[in-house]
């Protein structure tokens, strides 16, 4: 089933004079529970893929349906509900609180969401389990060098998204930490998230069930 539609998709950036094209006519379809890598050189638009896919930004030109939902005429505040409700969001950076416990920082967003305690305590305890950091869910990110990436990817689930938008996830990891974070996706996709992962290490990509290539903001291979 269709989850993320994308057709004839285009989004500009006007730099004084120059009009760059970060997408150019892209279309796109991902299935609900798909695993799609994405790749392609800097500058080539898979950022401004993903925050359009991620309901960060909206199109200049095209379609975008996600869910069956037409994306590109929600105000800024819908668009903000879609994203708590079916984005989770992983970065190269972890964006992790030093001074806050591997729970503390994965409760924080749930504390913004208003949710009570009582609330927060079994999701956040279940998204540690998920990334296997349930037994050191009290140590801080500075004891757990390696594992922050999985703390950040707990952040993310405690809020229950359906698609996880992974943008160089394993970047600042070392090829071991790297495979870790990969198996804890395979496993989230085969849970039935959708997971986007943004790799320049085609190795990566090639775990991923489907591989996406961009360059020069255009889709040119679809495999
Ligand atoms: P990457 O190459 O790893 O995707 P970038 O450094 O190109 O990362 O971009 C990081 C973020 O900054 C992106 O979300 C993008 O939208 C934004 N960005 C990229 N280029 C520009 C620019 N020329 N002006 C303003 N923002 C930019
Ligand atoms: P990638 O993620 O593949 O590195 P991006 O999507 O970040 O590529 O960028 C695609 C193109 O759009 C680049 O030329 C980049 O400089 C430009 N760009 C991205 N975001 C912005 C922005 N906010 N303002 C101006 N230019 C941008």
């Amino acid at each position: 089933m269709t989850l993320i539609h994308i057709e004839k998709a285009s989004k500009y950036y006007t730099m004084g004079e120059e009009t760059i094209k970060a997408l150019d006519d892209v279309s796109l379809d991902i299935d609900h529970g798909e695993f799609v890598a994405i790749m392609g050189p800097s500058g080539s638009g898979k950022s401004t893929l993903m925050n359009i896919i991620g309901c960060l930004d909206i199109v200049d030109k095209g379609i975008y349906d996600l869910d069956g939902q037409a994306i590109n005429v929600l105000k800024d505040s819908q668009l903000a509900e879609i994203r708590n409700q079916k984005i989770g969001f992983v970065f190269q950076s972890f964006n992790l609180l030093p001074r806050l416990s591997a729970y503390e920082n994965v409760e924080l967003p749930l504390i913004y969401r208003g949710l009570s305690k009582k609330e927060r305590e079994p999701l956040v305890l279940d998204a540690l389990e998920s990334v296997d950091l349930f037994d050191r869910r009290n140590h801080y990110p500075s004891e757990l060098s390696g594992g922050q990436q999985r703390v950040a990817i707990a952040r993310t689930l405690a809020g229950d998204p359906s698609i996880i938008l992974a943008d160089e996830p394993t970047g600042a990891l070392d090829s071991k930490t790297g495979v870790e974070i990969l198996n804890i996706l395979k496993r989230l996709n085969a849970q039935g998230r959708t997971i986007i992962l943004i790799t320049h290490d085609i190795l990566i990509a090639k775990q991923a069930k489907r591989i996406v290539q961009f360059r020069d903001g255009r889709l040119y291979k679809n495999v």
